[in-house]
């Protein structure tokens, strides 16, 4: 309830930049007559200032310049040629603020994404030409029993964003993995533990963490917030062991540039929380939403076409700056022809911190729609999403 009272909180700083618009513009119109309307620049630049510590986007000063415009219009047409300058003129100090503003928006997360997604693709081909070889030439390696527990976390983990709340994506470079599976289960995992956890659902074209955390949503989700016709605390629906879950509702255009740049904006003002927990969809596109704030845990499993894929990966999350906690080695039946932990760490360099063993309760959970950890929590993988989700934690109560 707490973090309802903080996105709403939120919701008022947006709404405040209407309220703002129209006291400017109320003072504005008071000055204009007065001998203090020399100082309107001032003025202009105060609101500018708060706008931009308040992050409120452009449209507002856009949209009253408009309006301003519209009314010089109307008095040109009344022949009232002196009022209506003096009108242009204001509207020409909101569209300053506006356009300065969408340009600072602009050079903070577009232009970077632009430079930055272009890079990764020649990274990416360079680097997975051989390392795809080498993963493939060692395939045939024999699973060890135990995970290797204890492995160091990397360092730098936690780096909360405005709101204090750790975003975790957790991606992969193919699809059905498990990704889905260990975002419910870390969620629970966690909140069990007594953190606040919300779990996001970023993958539009297969969207099914509402069905694994049997959360039954209306149609609605993170597609309403990027589209401005909801708040965030009004898709966010509660799922089991009190996680928050946001479907992404119907993103018929995908992760274009704008939608990214939207997402980020709303990552950024998450209600607060422990932990945002991200269910990524395979592939470049959604990655783009990831920046220097953001963990990420990359899921294999233990066969060659995973770990190239997750290769790739890798290489595009780090381009973004994000930080990867390490790997999740999931599925893992102890078949001869699985690819060892060591195989792996080797063709990633990174270190695998969980390995979730193949079961099929957690199969059974997912028919039940509950995450296994609740509905199972003796079973094997269970127990180690518990571990899992207290590595987590405490990762982040180390730095
Ligand atoms: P993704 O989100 O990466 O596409 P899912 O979490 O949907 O992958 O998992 C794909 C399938 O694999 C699901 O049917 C799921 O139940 C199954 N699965 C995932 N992890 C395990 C596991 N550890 N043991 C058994 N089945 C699993
Ligand atoms: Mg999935």
């Amino acid at each position: 309830m707490k973090e309802q009272g903080y996105a709403k909180a939120r919701t008022m700083v947006e709404d405040k930049a209407a309220i703002l618009s129209l006291l400017v513009l109320v003072v504005v119109v008071a000055v204009f007559r007065g001998e203090i309307r020399e100082k309107a620049h001032y003025l202009f630049l105060l609101y500018f200032v708060i706008l931009l510590v308040n992050r409120i986007d452009a449209r507002y000063s856009i949209g009253a310049a408009l309006i301003l415009l519209l009314f010089t219009a109307v008095l040109l047409v009344q022949k009232k040629e002196a009022f209506a300058n003096q009108v242009a003129i204001y509207a020409y100090y909101f569209l300053v603020v506006g356009v300065v503003l969408q340009l600072i928006e602009y050079i903070r997360h577009g232009g970077e994404e632009v430079a930055e997604v272009e890079g990764v693709s020649a990274a990416t081909s360079i680097e997975t030409g051989s390392e795809v070889k080498s993963v493939s030439m060692q395939s045939a390696g024999n699973m060890e029993a135990v995970v290797k527990t204890e492995a160091p976390p990397q360092p730098g983990a936690a780096r909360p964003n405005d709101v204090g709340t750790r975003i975790i994506a957790i991606g992969s470079g193919k699809g059905g993995v498990g990704k889905t599976t260990i975002v419910s289960n870390l969620a629970v995992a966690l909140s069990a533990i007594g953190k606040k956890v919300i779990a996001m659902d970023m993958d539009i074209a297969m969207p099914n963490l509402e069905i694994a955390m049997g959360v039954k949503s209306p149609p609605v989700g993170l597609v309403d917030v990027i589209k401005r016709r909801l708040k965030i605390d009004e898709v966010a629906f509660a799922g089991p062991h009190g996680v928050k879950v946001i479907p992404p509702g119907i993103i018929l255009e995908g992760f274009t540039d704008k939608n990214v740049r939207r997402i980020r904006s709303i990552l950024k003002r998450v209600p607060r929380a422990d932990f945002l927990i991200l269910d990524m969809p395979p592939g470049r596109e959604a990655a783009k939403v990831l920046g220097k704030v953001h963990e990420v845990l990359l899921v294999v499993n233990p066969d060659a076409a995973s770990v190239s894929d997750a290769l790739n990966m890798k290489v595009i999350v780090e381009k973004r700056g994000a930080k990867i906690l390490g790997v999740i080695l999931n599925r893992v039946a102890g078949s001869g022809n699985e690819l060892s932990i060591d195989r792996i760490e080797e063709a990633l360099d990174l270190k695998v911190i969980s390995m979730i063993p193949e079961d099929e309760k957690v199969k059974e959970a997912f028919s039940s729609e509950t995450p296994v950890v609740s509905l199972y929590p003796e079973s094997s993988s269970s127990k180690e999403f518990i571990k899992l989700a207290a590595k987590i934690a405490s990762y982040g109560e180390e730095s």
